[in-house]
């Protein structure tokens, strides 16, 4: 019997002390030798109603207590603690959920200088800016939409059967939405902005190859001025990789 809920702990008290009573009827009347009389009986009925209850009751709060922390530590599994959005494990195991084969458009989506919040502010209100916009982000998913922090200051959105054009105007409306809304630290308005890049993924292609793709479209974001949203395949592909390769990185 497994005790999620009060009702369930009372549940199981009820049904201790009922047994327990039965079986202490059931052995005063195999081992009393003159069965089961009145002054047999009486013990029998009172030890167990009186031993039963207490100490049932606080098995049952043990067992709710292990369940509730079961439940905390599956959250905390899933989830990211400083926002509760899914955290990168869980992203894509609710990805795998959805399926093999299945498409949508991937977002990675990185505020932008946001050190300079921190330099500027102090750490905890970088995490107050964090939080704000991930309940931006989560109000603005949509009821399929996937969103997840992937760490620091990054977060990544699936749209499932979501063409890229169309995520393109959610993730410029998710960037309209974080930059008209300040965030207020210490009494002075905080504007943010989110650079987002986008690619589509295929029933035939892997979560991470899309997720790399959309990474570097997020480069390119960032490189042509960051505050907007590119689509992967939108221009040549430039990675970090590419730029140190031709000799233009950090140019
Ligand atoms: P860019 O526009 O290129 O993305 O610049 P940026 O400053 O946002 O990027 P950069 O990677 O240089 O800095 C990210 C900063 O985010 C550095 C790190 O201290 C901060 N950061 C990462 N995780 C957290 C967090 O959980 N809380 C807070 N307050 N800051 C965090
Ligand atoms: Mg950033
Ligand atoms: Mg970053």
């Amino acid at each position: 019997m497994s005790v999620a809920t009060e009702r369930d702990a009372w549940k199981l008290v009820f049904a201790v002390t009922v047994v327990s009573v039965i079986f202490s009827l059931l052995i005063t009347y195999l081992v009393a030798p003159e069965g089961l009389t009145y002054y047999a009986m009486v013990p029998a009925v009172a030890v167990p109603l009186i031993v039963a209850p207490p100490t049932s009751y606080f098995v049952a709060r043990m067992m709710l207590r292990i369940h509730r922390l079961n439940q905390r530590l599956e959250y905390l599994v899933r989830h990211d603690e400083l926002t509760g959005l899914l955290n990168r494990n869980a992203f894509f195991e609710r990805l795998e959920q959805l399926g093999e084969g299945v498409t949508g458009s991937i977002a990675i989506c990185d505020i932008d200088r946001f050190k300079s919040i921190n330099d500027t502010f102090g750490h905890l209100a970088g995490d107050a800016t964090i939080r704000k916009i991930a309940d931006t982000l989560r109000d603005m998913a949509g009821p399929d939409g996937l969103v997840a922090r992937f760490g620091g200051e990054e977060f990544v959105f699936f749209f499932p059967n979501v063409a890229l054009d169309l995520a393109r105007s959610r993730a410029e409306a998710i960037c309209a939405e974080v930059n008209g809304n300040p965030v207020r630290i210490a009494g002075k308005e905080v504007r943010c902005t989110l650079s987002i890049g986008l690619s589509f993924l295929e029933g035939k292609q892997t979560s991470d190859g899309a997720l790399a793709l959309a990474d570097k479209a997020l480069y390119r974001a960032k490189n042509a001025g960051r505050n907007q949203v590119v689509l992967s395949g939108e221009g040549p592909e430039t990675t970090v990789a590419d730029a140190v390769r031709k000799g233009t990185a950090g140019s």
